[in-house]
């Protein structure tokens, strides 16, 4: 009875509206409309051989596979609900994202079975400051349908990067290399890790992280992300 009154007066503050066309949501839809949810770029990498993915980091890192949910489009549905999850902490985001992209992954052809979960972790002042990492509720919902535990201090970041945005595509990639290290642990030896991002773009953070993990002796590495943003 009291959850009920609760969730009436947050209602009042919070009206329950569609994040990508912004009318309002029925009571069986949650974040987005049948017709937005529906609409979404899918990006349906697991079913193309050598996808965008594949071909963005061939030659850099080995990987047993790469995958991503959608597509990034600037100004659209997906930038809405990336940047709600990232400046709002918007947990109900995290966890439909996490969700479509564990079922994406279990549609990958002969999955090996993931053995644990790693997001590309955040400076701890920039952990500090945002109070949150927000691949967190995307990864508790990986893990819950991989059955495969999220380690998220395995690998941490060593340089606050300065503002990447201003750089321009080659120097955000040099700037990327050489800022993730990786704690000494013998968990992730001959083990199927998946590490995950919510947007990936020149790919020079995963290709960071992925180095860092590689050091690691039999490791089998998998990526994915919510969101690839293609040169259009
Ligand atoms: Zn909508």
């Amino acid at each position: 009875m009291i959850l009920e009154h609760l969730s009436n007066i947050l209602e009042l503050f919070y009206p329950n509206d569609c994040i990508g066309c912004t009318r309002s949501l029925s009571k069986n839809d949650n974040i987005l409309c049948t017709h937005c949810f529906h609409d979404l770029p899918y990006a349906y990498y697991t079913q193309q051989e050598n996808n965008p993915l594949d071909q963005l980091f061939f030659g850099k890192i080995p990987l047993e596979f790469a995958t991503s949910l959608l597509i990034f489009q600037p100004k659209g549905i997906v930038q809405n609900l990336i940047h709600e999850l990232k400046y709002n902490n918007n947990q109900k985001i995290g966890a439909l994202l996490g969700t479509l992209l564990s079922q994406e992954i279990l549609s990958v052809k002969n999955l090996k079975p993931i053995d644990y979960i790693i997001p590309v972790p955040l400076h701890k002042n920039k952990l500090k400051s945002r109070g949150y990492n927000q691949l967190t509720s995307i990864g508790n919902n990986l893990s819950k349908h991989l059955k495969a535990p999220m380690l998220e201090n395995i690998l941490t970041k060593v340089n606050a990067s300065e503002t990447q945005t201003k750089k321009n595509k080659l120097a955000r990639w040099e700037n990327a290399k050489h800022n993730f290290q990786i704690q000494k642990n013998d968990s992730l030896k001959g083990k199927h890790v998946l590490l995950f991002d919510d947007v990936i773009t020149t790919g020079a953070t995963i290709e960071s992280c992925a180095i860092e993990l590689l050091k690691t002796q039999n490791i089998t590495l998998s990526i994915a992300s919510i969101a690839h943003t293609i040169n259009f």
